[in-house]
C-alpha cells in the first residue's frame, strides 16, 4: 500500500478521562432539540443522568429514548426513527456501547432521508449528510463512535446486516474511558477483543483501492494512514487487554483499552475487516453468541489461513507484540501471541463449544464467503477459498 492512505473521521475528538464534560458544550453548536439514544442500563447511572443536567443547563431540551435492544433488530430501529420523526430533532446523542451508537446514527439516517434500513443496506447506498450525531461510547470495542458503520439484524435475512456510508460518521466524537470502568468482565472482554481484532483484521486487509476513483469504496483496505493508527492500536491492547478483563479495578488498564479501541476503530474506519468478521456473522445468527467472541475465537484461525498472503504485516506484528522469533517465525510467533491473549480472557477455543455441529460448517462457510463478496459490508477483500479450511480448522 506504499503512498496510498485514507481517513474520513469525524470532525472533533475528545478523548480522555473527564471528556463527557465537552458533551454539552459541543450539542451548543449544533442546535437545541436533542434526541438521545441510551441503553437502558447506562440511563440509570449517575454519569449519564449529569450529562443531561449539563445539556438542560446548556438550553438543550432532550427526548430520551432508552429501547436500545441488543443486536439493533432493524424494528425496534423504525420505532425509534419514528418517535425522533415526530420530536424534529436539530441532533442526536448516542451514549452506550454500540448498539446505543449505532441506533444514533441510524435514527439520523431515516431522519434525514426516510424509507426502510433496508434501502441503505451495503455501501455508500446513503445519498447525503444526515443529522449531526455525537457519540459517547461506554464500551471500549466497537469504534462505532468514529466509523462509517451500523449493523443492524434484519430477522428477514437471517443475519445481521452493515450499512456503510462516509455520511455515518458522527459528527463529534467524546471518548470518556471513565464511562467503561464499571463494565462487568464479559462486555469488556467481548467489546475489547473486539477491538484487537480491527486492529489486526484492518492491518492486514487487502488492498481495495489503488488507483483513485470518483467514488472510492467505504473500505479501501490496508493502507498507510490507517497502518499507522492500527499499529499504536495492536501494541496498546495487547499490553492492556488481559489486564482490563482480568482486574476489574485497574482503571488505567481500562482507559488504554478505550484509547486502543478508538484507534482501532479510525483504522478499520478506513482499511475494512475480513475473514473472521464474515465467518462471525453467520455463527453469531447460529449460536447467538456476541460478535466479540465469535471474531476473537476466529482471528487466529484466519491469520493462520491466509499467512501465504499476510506474511509481512504478521512480521511486523510480531515485532509489536516483542515476538522473539526471528524471519517467517516471527510470523508465528505473532499468531501464538494472539491466540494467547485470546485465551487469557477465556474466549473458547473452538466452534465446538459454542454448539457449532460438524453438519453445520459448510453452510456457514457458504454464508460467509456470500458476506465476504459483498462490497458493502465490514468484510474487505481476502480470498475467499481459504473460508472452509479456517472453519474447520477453527471448529476442531
Ligand atoms: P452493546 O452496546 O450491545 O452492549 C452490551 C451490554 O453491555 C449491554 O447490556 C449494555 O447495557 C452493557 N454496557 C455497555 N456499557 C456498559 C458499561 N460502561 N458498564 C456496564 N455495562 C455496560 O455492546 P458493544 O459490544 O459495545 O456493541 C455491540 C454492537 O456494536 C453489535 O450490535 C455490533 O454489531 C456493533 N458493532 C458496530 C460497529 C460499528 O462500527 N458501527 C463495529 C463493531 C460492532
Amino acid at each position: 500500500s506504499d503512498g496510498f492512505g485514507l481517513l474520513r473521521l469525524p470532525t472533533r475528538i475528545h478523548f480522555g478521562n473527564g471528556a463527557a464534560s465537552a458533551i454539552a458544550p459541543l450539542a451548543r453548536e449544533l442546535g437545541r432539540r436533542v434526541f438521545v439514544c441510551c441503553d437502558p442500563f447506562l440511563a440509570e447511572t449517575p454519569q449519564f443522568e449529569r450529562t443531561c443536567e449539563e445539556l438542560r443547563d446548556s438550553g438543550a431540551v432532550l427526548q430520551v429514548w432508552t429501547e436500545v435492544e441488543p443486536e439493533l433488530p432493524v424494528d425496534s430501529v423504525q420505532r425509534a426513527a419514528d418517535a425522533a420523526s415526530v420530536w424534529g430533532p436539530e441532533l442526536i446523542i448516542g451514549f452506550g456501547g454500540g448498539s446505543a451508537l449505532d441506533l444514533a446514527k441510524l435514527v439520523a439516517l431515516l431522519r434525514s432521508h426516510g424509507g426502510r434500513l433496508s434501502d441503505y443496506y451495503g455501501e455508500n447506498a446513503v445519498p447525503g449528510p444526515i443529522t449531526p450525531v455525537i457519540a459517547v461510547p461506554t464500551t471500549a470495542g466497537t469504534g462505532s463512535e468514529v466509523t462509517p458503520v451500523a449493523v443492524v439484524s434484519d430477522p428477514g435475512r437471517d443475519l445481521k446486516v452493515g450499512i456503510s456510508s462516509p455520511h455515518l460518521i458522527p459528527r463529534f466524537a467524546v471518548v470518556d474511558p471513565t464511562l467503561t470502568h464499571g463494565a462487568p468482565a464479559a462486555v469488556t472482554a467481548h467489546a475489547g477483543v473486539d477491538a484487537f481484532v480491527h486492529a489486526i483484521e484492518s492491518y492486514t486487509a487487502a488492498v481495495r483501492a489503488p488507483e483513485w476513483t470518483d467514488q472510492l469504496p467505504v473500505f479501501v483496505g490496508q493502507n498507510r494512514l490507517a497502518g499507522l493508527l492500527a499499529e499504536e492500536a495492536i501494541t496498546v491492547i495487547a499490553a492492556n487487554l488481559v489486564r482490563a478483563v482480568t482486574d476489574p479495578d485497574d482503571d488505567a488498564a481500562r482507559t488504554e483499552m478505550a484509547y486502543g479501541s478508538l484507534l482501532a476503530g479510525m483504522a478499520f474506519g478506513s482499511a475494512g475487516t475480513h475473514l473472521s468478521h464474515a465467518i462471525q456473522y453467520p455463527i453469531g445468527a447460529l449460536t447467538k453468541t456476541p460478535h466479540g467472541l465469535g471474531t476473537g475465537l476466529l482471528l487466529p484461525h484466519v491469520l493462520r489461513g491466509c499467512r501465504p498472503d499476510i506474511d509481512p504485516a504478521l512480521r511486523r506484528i510480531g515485532t509489536l507484540l516483542g515476538v522473539s522469533e526471528t524471519g517467517s517465525d516471527r510470523a508465528l510467533g505473532a499468531i501464538r501471541r494472539i491466540e494467547q491473549i485470546v485465551a487469557d480472557i477465556g474466549i473458547p477455543a473452538s466452534l465446538a463449544e459454542l454448539g457449532v455441529r460438524a453438519e453445520d460448517l459448510p453452510d456457514i462457510s457458504a454464508r460467509a464467503a456470500g458476506i465476504s463478496r459483498l462490497a458493502g459490508n465490514v468484510a474487505a477483500a481476502r480470498p475467499i477459498e481459504r473460508i472452509p479450511g479456517i472453519v474447520t480448522a477453527a471448529w476442531r
